[in-house]
């Protein structure tokens, strides 16, 4: 079972904006912000602005118009920093063999550069 939300994590000081993050896109379910440790060029996380753990947690609590907000932004961010003809990778890392840091969901945004193959 998914873990409860921890509204002291620190996507969720985010979202309350008691600590600063380099926004890049905000609407009425998302929040996209640069990675404080970029492992590309381009990378950005987008957030869903509802209380969910995981992607896990999201898929099966979140309301349709939520998910659509989500699934909307992530591709609207990508567009809007011009990445769709170079291309970009997703990436939302859920629970602890993915190796999840921060239990508030979030998709990776990594673009910039060639990125290789998938990971194994
Ligand atoms: P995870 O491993 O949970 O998928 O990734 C968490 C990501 O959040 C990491 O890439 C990490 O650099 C980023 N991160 C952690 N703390 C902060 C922060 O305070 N601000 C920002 N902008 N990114 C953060």
């Amino acid at each position: 079972a998914t873990q409860p939300y921890d509204d002291a994590n620190i996507f969720a000081r985010i979202l309350r904006g008691e600590i600063p993050a380099r926004t890049v896109y905000e609407d009425a379910h998302a929040l996209a912000f640069h990675d404080i440790n970029p492992q590309a060029p381009h990378h950005v996380l987008v957030i869903p602005k509802g209380r969910y753990v995981s992607w896990d947690d999201f898929s099966s609590r979140a309301n349709d118009a939520e998910i659509a907000g989500f699934v909307r932004a992530v591709g609207a961010v990508a567009r809007a920093a011009g990445l769709v003809e170079s291309g970009y990778r997703l990436l939302a890392n859920t629970g602890r063999d993915a190796h999840q840091e921060v239990p508030h969901l979030h998709v990776h945004i990594f673009a910039g550069r060639p990125l290789g193959p998938m990971l194994a």
